[in-house]
């Protein structure tokens, strides 16, 4: 078993972070370091380190990331206005954290990628 994840480590309290979405898969938390003016990130508690180790039995777990994402950006108010979904994923992306999250980012006009 690997060292736990900056996320695990907030997750357990370790680490301080206000968890702002809880459920028995899933916890969110405000980007520490916002991008716009809306970052939340959506993070199984069960540590995959990246897209790349998604199993066939995660099926549901991935797209209950996607639900919970959508309902944070109803409540917080940019789901008509827009958002953006996001996971990096090993070098290229500048995935810095090893394991997977889910970027909702908006509340503002995001440049083109
Ligand atoms: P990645 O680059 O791996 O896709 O995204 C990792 C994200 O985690 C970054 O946007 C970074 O700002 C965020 N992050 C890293 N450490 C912490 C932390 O201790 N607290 C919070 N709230 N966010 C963190």
């Amino acid at each position: 078993m690997s060292s736990k994840s900056v996320f695990e480590l907030i997750l357990s309290g370790e680490i301080e972070s206000e968890i702002i979405y809880e459920d028995d898969d899933i916890f969110a938390i405000n980007d520490i370091n916002p991008v716009a003016k809306v970052h939340i990130l959506v993070i199984p508690k069960k540590k995959i380190e990246t897209i790349n180790d998604l199993k066939d039995a995660d099926v549901n777990l991935a797209g209950k990331m996607i639900m919970v994402a959508k309902e944070l950006a109803y409540e917080t108010g940019i789901d008509l206005t827009g958002y953006r979904l996001l996971f990096n994923t090993n070098d290229d992306a500048m995935q810095t954290v090893f394991h997977i999250h889910l970027h909702l980012i908006g509340g503002e006009k995001l440049k083109n990628i």
